[in-house]
């Protein structure tokens, strides 16, 4: 596209608080009707930016949001692509950042900005959020820099005055307006009278390459969150689990974990039948350095991967799609969760 013609957006609404209403019966609040929800953007009318609006019928809770949701949503930017500079998604806060980060891995060569905002309060409140979450996601989504290429052409939240990279967030707060964190990764851009953009800090996919779209999703995967006095027949219970394809394992420290005999055997069989086992810290900040202490070099030898300063969000979503995608290819499955596919995680070399 030229680079003064005015640039285009197509906003696609799955639902959350920012398409809701209050029901008057139970006081819950709950998806308004798409017609309804429509009314809240008479008045968002830009000089600046041609908007269209594609919205999921029904809008739903987040929580209601699954790996079919993030393959519709994928497959309306795969078949919108060439026909918006960019795009908004409007979504519930609540899994926000597994939807950014399942839909980062599955658009391959992504070379256009996907933002994903939401709100704390619905559109029609006097003091929410929604509004000015809304308007400036568009802006970015619309941004491009001198020579006319787009300025964040991944997938971000933008949420309070933050840009973050979509697959390094994490929903932090059901209360403060600011409700997502990247506590690995700086925000791209900061908002205030200005947008400040960091460009150092995007991932740029190869230009060259087309977008490719990846809908399938293998959702054999658990998510094991080991605690002080954790059984082995709470352990073997769930890596028992038939089928069972992925296992996040979520350590102490820098990815450390009990040294009994029977996790390290227990671990070891999973591993020998195939099973995935990537370890994630459940600290928020910080990567796993397997090694760096003896109660890590257990899960070394048990086979098990690290998964650096990836988020719990990002490395589910990460196994889930690589297990779709390669579904009898263990190998290649664990060689690219090594890798920082799209700016997942930071290896240091
Ligand atoms: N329950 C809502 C959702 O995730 C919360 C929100 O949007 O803030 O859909």
């Amino acid at each position: 596209m030229e680079p003064n013609t005015i640039p285009s957006v197509l906003l696609v609404v799955t639902g959350g608080t920012i398409s809701m209403v209050r029901d008057s019966r139970t006081g819950a609040l709950m998806p308004a009707d798409v017609e309804t929800f429509k009314t809240f953007l008479s008045d968002v009318n830009s000089a600046e930016v041609t908007l269209s609006v594609q919205a999921f019928e029904p809008l739903v809770d987040s929580s209601d949001v699954n790996p079919p949701m993030w393959s519709k949503l994928a497959q309306i930017l795969y078949d919108e692509y060439d026909h918006y500079d960019g795009f908004v998604v409007l979504h519930g806060t609540d899994t926000m950042a597994y939807t950014a980060s399942a839909l980062s891995f599955m658009l391959e060569n992504l070379n256009k900005p996907v933002v994903f905002t939401g709100s704390q309060l619905p559109f029609g409140v006097l003091r929410s959020d929604a509004k000015e979450n809304m308007l400036t996601a568009i802006e970015i989504a619309a941004a491009k820099d001198d020579d006319g290429n787009a300025i964040v052409p991944e997938v971000t939240v933008f949420f309070e005055d933050r840009l973050f990279r979509g697959n390094r967030t994490t929903k932090i707060s059901a209360e403060h307006f600011a409700a997502f964190k990247s506590f690995n990764y700086d925000p791209l851009a900061i908002a205030g009278v200005h947008i400040r953009y960091f460009p150092h800090l995007v991932h740029y996919s190869d230009s060259r390459l087309p977008l490719k779209l990846r809908t399938h999703i293998c959702n054999d995967v658990v998510v094991l969150h080991l605690f002080p006095g954790i059984s082995e027949t709470t352990v073997r219970a769930i890596l028992s689990i038939p089928g069972l394809k992925g296992v996040v394992l979520e350590t102490f420290g820098s990815g450390n974990a009990p040294s009994d005999k029977w996790l390290f055997d227990a671990l070891s069989e999973a591993t020998a039948n195939g099973v995935i086992i990537v370890n994630k810290t459940q600290c928020t900040r910080g990567s796993v350095e397997m090694g760096l202490y003896a109660t890590s070099l257990n899960l070394l030898s048990a086979g098990v991967i690290s998964g650096y300063d990836i988020t719990t969000e990002a490395l589910l979503t990460k196994m889930m799609y690589l297990l779709g995608e390669n579904e009898n290819d263990t190998d290649e499955v664990r060689r690219l969760l090594e890798r920082s596919l799209c700016g997942e995680m930071t290896i240091d070399d």
